[in-house]
């Protein structure tokens, strides 16, 4: 599964940045995962506790937090976020998926591609943008004990 490799990708970071910086102790990292990410936290979170066993992330408090989803359109520069957007493409989306829970969701939750097929900037109405963040995964900070 992809949160596997994510979970291996995070550990990796976090112990070449250790090994580099003779670090002693990582009390704490913070992991931000992208709002159109796809992943989830909790299969991340799983990996993470399974695969750094042995090493010194082993007793680590591992935080999540989402990071807000921001497009930035290449034509008029403007920025805006998936929240701002998400009421509009509820409107516009007919195609609606059931979770697990039995709760509809957008497909974009699932299928960040449709993004590009229903979003357009909402100042010039261009569907030539980027994803700025809230896409991918990344460790926002990490908390560590230097040995000197
Ligand atoms: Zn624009």
């Amino acid at each position: 599964m992809h949160e596997w490799s994510i979970a291996e990708g995070i550990i990796d970071s976090v112990l070449s940045f250790a090994s580099e910086k003779n670090v002693k102790e990582i009390k704490e990292i913070m992991v931000a995962v992208g709002e159109i990410s796809q992943l989830d936290i909790g299969i991340i979170d799983e990996a993470i506790k399974l695969l750094s066993k042995g090493t010194v992330l082993e007793n680590t408090v591992i935080h999540y937090k989402v990071e807000p989803a921001v497009f930035t359109c290449r034509k008029c520069g403007s920025e805006w976020s998936f929240t701002s957007m998400k009421e509009q493409l509820e409107n516009e989306v007919d195609v609606k998926i059931k979770d697990t829970g039995g709760e509809e969701d957008l497909p974009l939750h699932y299928l960040p591609g449709l993004i590009y097929i229903y979003m357009q900037c909402p100042s010039c109405g261009s569907r030539d943008f980027e994803i700025k963040s809230g896409f991918g995964v990344k460790i926002s900070k990490i908390v560590a004990v230097v040995d000197k």
